[in-house]
């Protein structure tokens, strides 16, 4: 019989290259666009966050089930979202729909040690399934909260970067207070389960954003006070 801890490393050599192999396309159709993101997507291990039946698609580029009706984004997304949010390291950055916590183990990777993640879940098995995960593989300073993520976290406001990972109907007021002049709200915006455009809003000043379209995309539904 396979000794049990060498069947493990031949797991983990393939799905290092699996990663690595995925990292190399992402950068070719033009996903990672940086250093920084490249090395993050590089480090941070996505069949961790994943239910056991999906590990050996970890490296797959497309968004994957993570029960109660939930994904996890596919990679290329993750990088779109770090790269159009222009993520610099010690940024303060909130997210709305951590799932497993596999983006906001890449966002915490970006940030780096003098960065601050907040992430909100509104479903209480992901959210206790996302700490214990980022815990295990090294991510225990992100700060993750269990609610409506609509509401933002007033009392760790203002951010330098907001992104929803659910689909709203418009981009909540709640958390366009919540950021920085001269921050970036990245959120899907459109219809319910079908289509959405992704769209990026630069605050200029209090009342006043620069909105940017990034295109046709498909997530979940934020479902709360200020979504659906
Ligand atoms: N960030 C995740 C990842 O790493 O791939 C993607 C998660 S999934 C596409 C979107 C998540 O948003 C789901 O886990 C869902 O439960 C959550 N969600 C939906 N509405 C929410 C809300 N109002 N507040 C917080 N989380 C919400």
């Amino acid at each position: 019989m396979d000794d049990p801890n060498l069947h493990k490393n031949k797991i983990f050599q393939k799905r290092l290259s699996e990663r690595q192999k995925l990292v190399k396309q992402l950068l070719s159709h033009g996903h990672i666009k940086s250093d920084i993101v490249k090395h993050a997507m590089e480090k941070v291990p996505r069949e961790e966050f994943l239910p056991l039946e999906q590990k050996p698609y970890a490296y797959s580029d497309r968004p994957l089930p993570i029960g109660k009706g939930q994904t996890i984004s596919a990679p290329h997304m993750v990088a779109i979202i770090c790269e159009s949010l222009s993520l610099k390291e010690g940024m303060k950055v909130l997210e709305i729909g951590t799932g497993f916590g596999y983006n906001a183990a890449v966002v915490a990777e970006v940030i780096g040690e003098t960065g601050k993640l907040y992430s909100i879940e509104r479903v209480e098995s992901l959210h206790n399934i996302a700490k214990e995960t980022l815990i295990r593989t090294g991510y225990s300073n992100v700060n993750l909260v269990l609610g409506d993520g609509t509401l933002g976290i007033p009392e760790a406001a203002p951010f330098d970067r907001i992104y929803l990972t659910a689909a709203a109907p418009y981009v909540p007021e709640t958390l366009k207070n919540q950021l920085n002049a001269g921050g970036k709200i990245l959120a899907p915006v459109g219809e319910i389960d079908l289509y959405q455009e992704l769209i990026l809003m630069e605050k200029i000043s209090d009342n006043e954003f620069k909105t940017f379209n990034l295109g046709g995309v498909a997530f979940v539904p934020l479902i709360g006070e200020h979504g659906w």
